[in-house]
């Protein structure tokens, strides 16, 4: 039947890509303490690289960890 096949594709392609996400996810983070509270996170590192604000869970403060 048409449309089987590539049913079955992308599976294989969404589950790869869903494994490479994870595995991209527990690869770049990294643990950064909050300026204001000094509570310690866990962020993306991309977030840090790209200068992109995170929120703090204790103080639910926005700031940029430092490089
Ligand atoms: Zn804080």
């Amino acid at each position: 039947m048409v449309g089987w096949k590539s049913f079955i594709e992308r599976l294989i392609i969404m589950s790869f890509i869903d494994y490479a996400m994870k595995l991209m996810s527990s690869a770049s983070t990294t643990t950064v303490t909050c300026p204001v509270c000094g509570v310690r996170s866990i962020q993306s590192t991309s977030k840090i690289r790209l200068n992109q604000a995170m929120i703090c869970p204790g103080c639910k403060s926005l700031f940029v960890a430092p490089h």
